[in-house]
Order: C-alpha cells, then sequence, then structure tokens
C-alpha cells in the first residue's frame, strides 16, 4: 500500500447480505473486488447476520423448491403440499403491504429476478431448508403456507458464513474495521473511489465503481428521531449497532435523490428486556413476538389497541411495532390461555423470553404493571364479544368478535383456559425504509434522474421498495436481487472504464 493508496475495480461498502451478493458477482463478471467493512470480525454481517433467513421469492410448486433443497426425498415429498407462489402473487403482496406505493420498476424487478437469484445463491454455496414456521399438519401433511416455505439454512448465521466463504474462495478481499468515510470523484462527479477509515489509519481507495450496500440507518438514533419522529428515539435496535446511515450521508453528499419512505421503518413488537442494539451472540432472532395473531394484545392502561387478527402475522407483524411504540411507555403485554399457548412460536419458549403466567386472570394482572381493572375488563368485554365458528388458525377463519373496537376478526378464541401468559414486548426497529433512488442497472440517480456515473447501491439503502409495510422475507431477496445486479452493473462500468483507458 503506498503512500496509504490503493486501487481494485470495484470497491463494495459494507458485508451484509446484499454486499456480499454484489461482491460475489462483481468477481464473477471480471472484477478485481474490494470489500470495506466497518464492524469488527467477530460483529460482522450486518442486519443479515441476525435474520431469521426466511426468504421469499416467486416459485412454481415443490419442485422448483426441491431444486434448491435437494435432499427432500421423493417419500418426504408426498406428505409435503407447497402451493405455487407466482410473481404475480409475489407482486400483489408487496403492493396490498405497501398500499400501492412500491416502485412499480423495483417491485417487479425484485420479483421477477427472484427465483434466478435464489438458484444463483445456492451455486454460490448457499444452503436452504424448509420453513417450519410457515406449517400446519392435516391428516399427514405438511401443508406451507404464505408463500414463505424456504429459509437460507442455520438462519442469517449460515447465511453469512457460506457467504463469506464463497467471497473467500474466489479471492475477494475484505477489511474489516474499515469504515468508509467519503467516496471520490473525479472533475465530471463520476465515482473515482473511497476514502476509508481503516483502523484509525485513513485509506484512499481507487476504483472505477463503488456500490453501497451498508444499510440503513436504523441504528441512528439523531437520524431516526429527524426522519421517522422523536419517540424513535426510544426503539430497541434488533440488529447491527454499525447501520447509522453512512451511506446515505456518502450518497448524499455526492448528489444522490434520496428516495422512498424516509419517514418509514420496519419494526415490530420484541420482548420488552431484548438488548437495545443487536448481540452478536444470540443471533437469529430470538427476541421476537410474532404470535400475537392468536391472543391479545393490551397496553399498560388495560387496552386493546389494534385488530391483532386483522390478517396473517407475516402482513401485520412489520407495522404493529409502531403501534406499539405509540403505547404508555412504549409497552404492551401479548396475553395467551392454555389453548393457544401450544401453537406460540418457538421464540416464546426459550429461556430469554420474559413471560408472566398465572393461574387466574386476576392473578395475571397482579403480576403486570397495568392497570388491572381495565385490564380485566377489556378480557371480559372480548370474551363476551367472541362469536361463534368454526377456529382454523391456518386459514383466515372470520371468527371474530362483534361490538368491540377495535375487532379482532379472525382466530378470536375466548380467554378462558388457565394457565394464562402475559409477555410484555416493545418496539423494536429493525430496518429503515428510506434510501436513495436507483435505475433498473442500480445506478445510483441524482435529483435529475441521471446515474452518477461508477455509483452503485443495494439492499437496505434502496428507497422506494418498502412503504408502511413489508412483506415478511422480502428483505433478504431484496438485498440479493439488487446486490447481484448491481455487482454486475459494477463489474462492467469499471472494466469498460479500464479498457477505455488502455485503447
Ligand atoms: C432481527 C432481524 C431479523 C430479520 N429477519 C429477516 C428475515 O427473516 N428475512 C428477511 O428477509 N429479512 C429479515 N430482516 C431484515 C434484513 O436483515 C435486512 O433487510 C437485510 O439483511 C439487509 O441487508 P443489507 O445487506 O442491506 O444490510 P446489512 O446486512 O445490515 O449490512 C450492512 C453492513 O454495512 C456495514 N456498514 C455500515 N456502514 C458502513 C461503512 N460506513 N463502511 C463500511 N461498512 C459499513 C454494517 O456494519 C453491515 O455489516 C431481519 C432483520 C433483523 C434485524
Amino acid at each position: 500500500m503506498a503512500n496509504n493508496i490503493v486501487s481494485y475495480d470495484v470497491v463494495v461498502v459494507g458485508a451484509g447480505n446484499a454486499a456480499l451478493c454484489a461482491a460475489i458477482s462483481a468477481k464473477e463478471n471480471g472484477a478485481n473486488v474490494l470489500i470495506l467493512e466497518k464492524a469488527p470480525f467477530h460483529k460482522r454481517g450486518g442486519n443479515s447476520f441476525f435474520t431469521d433467513g426466511a426468504i421469499r421469492f416467486a416459485y412454481k410448486g415443490l419442485d422448483a423448491i426441491r431444486e434448491i433443497i435437494p435432499s427432500i426425498t421423493d417419500e418426504e415429498a408426498k406428505h409435503i403440499n407447497i402451493p405455487t407462489y407466482e410473481e404475480s402473487d409475489y407482486y400483489a403482496d408487496i403492493m396490498k403491504v405497501t398500499e400501492g406505493k412500491s416502485d412499480s420498476t423495483l417491485a417487479s424487478q425484485l420479483v421477477s429476478k427472484s427465483y434466478e437469484t435464489i438458484v444463483w445463491m445456492k451455486n454460490n454455496g448457499v444452503g436452504f431448508e424448509l420453513n417450519e414456521n410457515q406449517l400446519f399438519e392435516k391428516e399427514g401433511t405438511r401443508h406451507f403456507w404464505g408463500g414463505l416455505p424456504v429459509k437460507t439454512y442455520n438462519k442469517g448465521v449460515g447465511l453469512i458464513k457460506q457467504l463469506n466463504q464463497r467471497a473467500e474462495e474466489l479471492g475477494i478481499d475484505i477489511w474489516y474495521e474499515s469504515q468508509a468515510i467519503r467516496l471520490l470523484t473525479n472533475k465530471n462527479n463520476h465515482i473515482s473511489g473511497a476514502v476509508v477509515n481503516k483502523a484509525g489509519e485513513e485509506v484512499t481507495v481507487k476504483s472505477g465503481s463503488v456500490v453501497l450496500a451498508c444499510g440503513g440507518f436504523e441504528a441512528n438514533r439523531e437520524m431516526r428521531a429527524k426522519y421517522i419522529g422523536e419517540e424513535w428515539k426510544s426503539a430497541i435496535v434488533r440488529g447491527t449497532e454499525f447501520n447509522i446511515g453512512d451511506g446515505h450521508t456518502m450518497a448524499l453528499a455526492v448528489g444522490a435523490q434520496k428516495y422512498g419512505d424516509w419517514s418509514g421503518c420496519h419494526s415490530i413488537g420484541t420482548d420488552y428486556n431484548a438488548p437495545k442494539v443487536g448481540d452478536f451472540n444470540k443471533p437469529g432472532d430470538i427476541f421476537k413476538k410474532s404470535s400475537f395473531p392468536l391472543g391479545l394484545i393490551l397496553n399498560k392502561d388495560g387496552k386493546r389497541f389494534v385488530d391483532e387478527g386483522a390478517d396473517f402475522r407475516n402482513y401485520t407483524y412489520a407495522k404493529y411495532g409502531k403501534e406499539v411504540l405509540k403505547q404508555p411507555d412504549h409497552t404492551a403485554f401479548q396475553v395467551f390461555d392454555e389453548q393457544n399457548y401450544p401453537m406460540l412460536r418457538k421464540e416464546y419458549k426459550l429461556d430469554e423470553a420474559t413471560v408472566f403466567k398465572a393461574n387466574t386472570l386476576e392473578e395475571l394482572a397482579d403480576y403486570l404493571p397495568v392497570n388491572k381493572s381495565q385490564f380485566l375488563e377489556t378480557i371480559y368485554e372480548y370474551n363476551a364479544a367472541v362469536q361463534e365458528g368454526k377456529y382454523d388458525p391456518s386459514v383466515k377463519d372470520h371468527k371474530g368478535t362483534e361490538g368491540i373496537t377495535p375487532p379482532k376478526t379472525n382466530w378470536a378464541l375466548r380467554l378462558e383456559k388457565a394457565p394464562f401468559y402475559a409477555y410484555p414486548v416493545t418496539c423494536g426497529i429493525t430496518f429503515t425504509f428510506g434510501g436513495i433512488h436507483t435505475s433498473e442497472n442500480g445506478e445510483v440517480l441524482n435529483a435529475n434522474e441521471e446515474a452518477i456515473e461508477g455509483l452503485y447501491a443495494a439492499g437496505e439503502m434502496i428507497g422506494g421498495i418498502f412503504y408502511e409495510n413489508y412483506p415478511g422475507g422480502s428483505g433478504l431477496m431484496s438485498g440479493a436481487v439488487f446486490g447481484k445486479l448491481a455487482g454486475v452493473s459494477a463489474a462492467a462500468h469499471s472494466l469498460k472504464k479500464k479498457e477505455d483507458a488502455i485503447y
């Protein structure tokens, strides 16, 4: 490294899923690649490391799933039902949860490239397995519902391990404790590299292109307050502490156009005692509390505030976190009884789960910091409002309530069988929706919608895909689709520049 200056064809900022996909694809396309990661080695992997690994893509039935999980035997296949999830289903789901606001070009790209990207990931060593959180068993057959039957093998931990292994095999350099601090431009505002703080030393990396894949600004308290709202200062950060909007700041400094829902984010109800920022020793999304559609959610005043059964959790969990944040002390209690307890997701039964258990509702209320009489009244009123009907948690059963506000639209069972359980939750922010504008090639656009030559983005950095809410499993898929795309484009751009310089 002469005078702290090095050269690469492509610099990728970040080492999460989007960045690693970008780096691998740039390398496959002939570029010499450097990854810059701000975190130390033992905190590598970004938010992607913390995930459950659920990944949403379009597929044609079980045959398409067996292509990427070849370990499913013929015998097992006979007892598995995985309905086709068409590209049009995926697109409709995105539009449904974003209230039609998702950029149609980006959403179409995400959907149409999803399956080919999954196959590409598999060919690059990423393992997949069936997503046991999305199935119910009926008469000996395992029915997978909701278009999300697959997870990366061993969750986000496995995904990051496998992508890093591949990057290493391909000879991609990775610098840890290396924060990109500024983009370099030439006199035409074309990108010519990045300045890096490499463990306290400033290094200039010259390159034909830079891919920004360094996450959102969810771990930045001030940016959360500025863009999403003051109350967001109090949210727990579910993932990495390093996503503080560096990529947004660097991109805006060279004229990138802000894009998407800067006042929006993905957030969920998470264990009240979860770490304040993601603990790299406790990955796997173990603090989430997503079985609320089976029970009730009450605040400290003893009141309900959402329709717990409005839809399957995949379509509501990402917006109900925000509702919890609005409650007194940003706290709520998910309440269940013995009838629904066996159906709760496994996170509810881990040692890390905070839970109160009692033999009567009155005793349960005594344990909780709630307005006891209102808490009990709300539950009694709810019990009285529950309508008859066939209870079936595998479909929207329309077994609801009548005469209470908010209603519970599906899966309404009376809370009446001891023991009773209450899980305290608060709001955990997952990632921010606001980002920068990119073209169909993954190039970053300026305010005039012109490409900033040599600058690309992927993953949480891209704005315009998610608004209001998002269909579970789309974050990883978006990172992979747009990471791969940015890698192809960045490599082509840098190699062309090199060739032009020679001839
Ligand atoms: C607890 C949890 C569970 C989730 N579960 C799922 C799930 O099951 N399925 C799903 O699809 N999505 C899930 N998500 C969302 C998903 O994690 C993200 O959408 C996705 O991982 C984003 O990938 P990314 O590569 O853009 O960002 P990240 O994976 O966050 O990577 C960004 C990287 O950039 C680095 N960085 C930041 N600034 C700099 C800088 N200046 N210089 C160098 N490096 C920098 C960070 O350290 C980090 O390593 C979950 C998120 C969390 C937190």
